[in-house]
């Protein structure tokens, strides 16, 4: 489904990812994880493809397609979805007219014709128990004076709506509360399928209680020195990052 290739990235004329090598198939949970400054974030942001980062050379292929060619927006409609980073707020706009918005866009760019109010409606409702959020969140604008957590869950709606073929999930270095931990990693679970695939990005180990996954690799200064299953997670609660500094030679 994704596969990056040697990729570099800069942001301002610095260097922060420096050859990055990843392959995520359809059905797995990758885990990024890497102290403060890694370059996390610019990885998912470059596979957002969020502006003010360069990509100085590499590839990353999406589904068959350059993705580097394409826009964020067009990203997007491809099924590539960012959570969490950074949640904009939007006056005037609500939860529900976004979404609207959002989900024509991509059935526009499949060839399928708008959803009916109906229809809509019903989506949304079905949507919305699945994700456990209240109506009254959605009738709101979107992410205006929302706590943490009704952003988080807010997202994970906005997930479960658009189905994205591949989430990337962002958790900032605030970190969540365990109730938002719990919204978010119950709604991966759920919307977890062979078809799609998630990207976690995470400093703690603890999201990864709930979420469990597949790979998990270990960004350190713009590369991935290691990858392993969900068990070298608990090694790096237990033992932190500098045995593995060590190991790869990076200390
Ligand atoms: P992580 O998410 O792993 O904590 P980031 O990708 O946010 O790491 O940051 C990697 C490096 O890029 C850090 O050294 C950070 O200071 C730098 N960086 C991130 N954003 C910017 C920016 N907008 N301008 C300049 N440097 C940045
Ligand atoms: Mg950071
Ligand atoms: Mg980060």
């Amino acid at each position: 489904m994704l596969s990056i290739k040697n990729l570099h990235a800069s942001i301002e004329g610095k260097e922060i990812l420096k050859g990055i090598n990843l392959e995520v198939k359809p059905g797995e949970v990758h885990a990024i994880m890497g102290p403060n400054g890694s370059g996390k974030s610019t990885l998912a942001s470059v596979l957002a493809g969020r502006e003010d980062y360069e990509v100085d050379s590499g590839e990353i292929s999406f589904n068959g397609k350059d993705l580097l060619e394409l826009e964020a927006d067009e990203r997007a409609q491809e099924g590539v979805f960012l959570a969490f980073q950074y949640p904009i707020e939007i006056p005037g706009v609500t939860t529900t007219n976004f979404m609207k918005t959002a989900l024509n866009k991509i059935r526009e760019h499949k060839g399928l014709e708008p959803l009916d109010a109906v229809s809509f409606l019903s989506l949304m409702k079905e949507k919305m128990k699945l994700v456990e959020i209240d109506q009254s969140l959605l009738s709101r604008s979107l992410n205006e004076g929302f706590s943490g957590g009704e952003k988080k869950r807010n997202e994970i709606f906005q997930m479960a709506m658009l189905e994205p073929t591949l989430s990337i999930l962002d958790e900032t270095d605030s970190g969540l509360d365990i109730d938002a931990l719990r919204i978010v990693a119950n709604g991966v679970n759920k919307l977890k399928s062979d078809d799609n695939a998630t990207i976690v990005v995470t400093h703690y180990q603890r999201l990864l209680d709930y979420i469990v996954p597949d790979f998990v690799h270990v960004l350190f200064n713009g590369k991935i020195v290691k990858t392993g299953g969900k068990e070298l997670a608990l090694q790096l609660e237990e033992k932190g990052y500098d045995w593995i500094k060590e190991e790869a030679g990076v200390a």
